[in-house]
């Protein structure tokens, strides 16, 4: 209602009261001062009534509630005489003086005490003015007169306004009345306020709410257009709030125009769906989106769409997925290594047997040459395999990352000029060095750099062909970006290209491993190699990071190779020596037996680790070559059985293992032993057998 709405019915009564009152007075006394008196009071009542509209005004100025309690007791203050004021505001269980003049200022702003409350709530119980008989105390404060009147409008009591004197001069009946009045037009601004403080309050709890969702919230009208959206969302979408309303959701978040159209549309028709999961092309961001139909009111068909920010999230679940796939893979190589590694074993060792035992001009030699060749390349490939499933640790030394990229520079430099590719490199001169394996960095480099080659060539005429590679730092790692200008990698293939065999390359050119070895290697150094599509135009993006090399560098750990690497000596064993040879599988038996053999040493081959060590007990020996893995008895392997109950045959023994798992080598290592893993070189395994024969330690049995 309006402010002024009841000043007329107000005036109404003050002139319909004035003309009784003219009418009376006109009866008993003198018309000239009849008149004068009814004149005098019409202009008391007529300046009450102004100066209500003028507190009418200044009330409705505002709807704070501290505001509008502060102007009321003014306002009484300045039109009543008194000793004290105050606005009583109730609150649930509680109340408490919210505006207060004269001596009640002292208490303003403080809550009642029981006493006071008690006494405040059985006055204002019905909508009546009430006056106090004094004398009283009230807020700590003793009177002698008080008038309570109870504040309540729209059914709702929303306090009291009370007014006290502290000398027995009563209320006269006009004060009284006046004070009413007040009251009465002060309580429906006080409980509007309220309202208002209320609503303002509930507005807050749920924006404070809204905004301290981490995940994104968005209200999207029929248009797909925001109409609201909270903190988290500005945030997401890198712009202030209020810039965001009135924008189409799909191109604020996602920079598409149509993306999530269909989902919306689907979730507008009544559908519950999943939430659905999409990447922002331009800064690849992952959001899980999730959506809900206001299904009533004003908003009707308008959508509130929940956004999580699962990019964090999802590289570590690839990432998972990544790993497992490579520990699958790993342990398929693996398993396939061990059976290659016997069969490549004799052969190589068996071409080098027939290769000595033939005269120099026997055309035949020059066949096993190639046999001998290819299996020892057949043990490299074997070799290879074996890096990518991670099976030895790398040889971390300190390096320059700047030094291994412009070695592989130049190795392909001659090929890039020959397609006429521009290949550039912007190398940081103060790049920190890291602690890596070189080759398997080496290895990375060369990956890249040929992927990046083979994706240029494919352009067509006239299209830009450049490579560049960039290294850079910052405090923590050193950064390594191989660009190109090639047709770059779809974006369903981006979390695909590192997993093993995944190639787009025709049958032959590619295999697939590349990226998943380089992956591997990256992990083994504790770093992280990502791909995505350049943004300025079509091409390639790999980033490669490393951690800076600690201050002093790691030492290389001990090489794969023997624990001590017996000096070189002649190739044949100079006297007839009696050899134990322990190894389950025949082909590899029958290899090695004759290829001591035939240099007049006898060769007592067994299979197992209970027969090796029963011939320990019977026989000297001037040389073990054993696999360490045979079986004495159930879960007793011979290589510790032996060691441990004849430690000096420590000297004399080389352990040959087929086991190719990282703890192997570790235990080996711990044995203290020669050792070899196969597919081993036979000529290392001639001289190491050569170095112990020449050394002159007596043969001995195991008694
Ligand atoms: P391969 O090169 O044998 O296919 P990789 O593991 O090195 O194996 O690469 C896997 C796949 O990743 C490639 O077949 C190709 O589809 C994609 N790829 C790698 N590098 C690039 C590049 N620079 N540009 C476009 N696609 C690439």
């Amino acid at each position: 209602m309006p402010a002024t709405s009841w000043i007329v019915p107000l005036a109404a009564g003050i002139l319909t009261g004035a003309a009784g009152f003219l009418a009376g007075a006109r009866r008993r006394k003198s018309y000239g001062a009849e008149l004068e008196e009814t004149r005098a009071e019409l202009t008391r009542r007529l300046n009450e009534l102004f100066s209500i509209q003028e507190l009418a005004y200044v009330i409705s100025e505002s709807t704070e509630l501290e505001w509008v309690a502060g102007e009321v007791t003014r306002y009484v203050s300045r039109s009543l005489e008194s000793d004290g004021i105050a606005l009583v505001l109730q609150e649930s269980e509680a109340a408490r003086i919210c505006a207060a003049e004269g001596v009640f200022e002292a208490a303003s702003r403080t809550a009642l005490d029981d006493e006071s409350l008690e006494f405040i709530r059985n006055s204002t119980l019905d909508s009546d003015i009430e006056v106090m008989p004094g004398p009283v105390e009230l807020f700590g404060v003793s009177i002698e007169t008080a008038v309570i009147a109870p504040l309540r409008a729209h059914d709702a009591c929303a306090g009291a306004l009370i007014i006290a004197r502290q000398s027995d001069h009563p209320f006269s009946p006009d004060e009284l009345r006046f004070f009413g009045t007040v009251a009465a037009h002060a309580s429906v601004a006080i409980v509007n306020a309220r309202f208002v403080e209320i609503i303002r309050r509930g507005k807050e709890d749920w924006e404070t709410t809204f905004d301290s969702l981490k995940d994104g919230v968005a209200l999207v009208d029929t248009d797909g257009l925001i109409r609201r959206a909270n903190r988290s969302f500005g945030l997401m979408v890198g712009a202030p709030v209020p810039d965001t309303i009135g924008q189409p959701i799909c191109e604020t978040l996602l920079g598409m125009r149509m993306e999530l159209e269909e989902y919306f549309s689907a979730i507008r028709a009544g559908r519950e769906l999943e939430p659905t999961t999409r990447q922002a092309p331009d800064d690849g961001r992952v959001y899980r989106i999730s959506a809900a139909r206001i299904g009533q009111g004003e908003h009707e068909g308008w959508i509130v769409a929940m956004i999580e920010d699962v990019t964090k999230q999802t590289a570590f679940e690839s990432r998972l997925i990544q790993n497992e796939k490579m520990v699958a893979v790993g342990q398929l190589v693996s398993g396939v290594a061990h059976e290659l590694n016997n069969p490549l074993t004799s052969i190589a060792g068996l071409t080098e047997f027939l290769m000595d035992q033939g005269t120099p001009d026997d055309p035949n030699n020059e066949h096993l040459e190639v046999i001998h060749e290819q299996a020892e390349r057949a043990g490299q490939i074997v070799r290879n395999l074996l890096t990518f499933a991670r099976k030895g640790p790398p040889e971390v030394t300190e390096l320059d990352l700047n030094t291994l990229i412009q070695r592989t520079l130049q190795l392909i430099t001659y090929e890039t000029k020959l397609r006429d590719i521009e290949l550039t490199a912007d190398l940081d001169p103060d790049l920190p060095p890291v602690a890596g394996d070189r080759y398997e960095l080496q290895q990375i480099i060369v990956n890249l750099l040929t992927n990046a080659v083979q994706a240029v060539d494919q352009n067509a005429p006239g299209d830009p062909r450049r490579v560049h590679v960039l290294s850079s730092a910052n405090d923590d790692e050193v950064v390594v970006v191989v660009s190109d200008t090639g047709p770059g990698i779809p974006e369903a293939n981006l979390n695909e290209v590192f997993t093993p065999f995944f190639t787009t390359k025709e049958t032959g050119s590619g295999t697939g491993l590349g990226l998943a070895i380089s992956y591997a290697i990256i992990e083994s150094h504790h770093g992280s190699i990502t791909a995505r599509n350049r943004t300025e135009g079509p091409g390639a993006v790999f980033e490669i990071r490393l951690p800076r090399a600690p201050r002093t560098a790691p030492q290389p750990p001990p090489t794969s190779e023997p624990a001590a690497t017996p000096p070189a000596t002649t190739a044949t064993p100079p006297r007839n020596a009696r050899i134990l040879l322990v190894d389950d599988d025949p082909a590899v038996r029958r290899m090695i037996t004759v290829l001591f053999s035939s240099k007049a040493h006898q060769v007592d081959a067994v299979n197992d680790g209970a027969a090796a060590m029963r011939m320990l007990q019977e026989h000297e020996y001037d040389l073990i070559i054993a696999n360490p893995r045979a079986a004495v008895s159930a879960g007793e392997m011979l290589a510790p059985a032996m060691l441990s109950r004849w430690p000096q045959f420590r000297k004399k023994t080389i352990l040959i293992s087929g086991d190719v798992r990282p703890e192997n080598r570790e235990w080996l290592e711990d044995l203290g032993c020669t050792f070899y893993l196969k597919p081993f070189k036979i000529s290392d395994l001639r001289r190491s057998a050569g170095s112990i024969l020449d050394s002159g330690i007596p043969a001995e049995h195991g008694r």
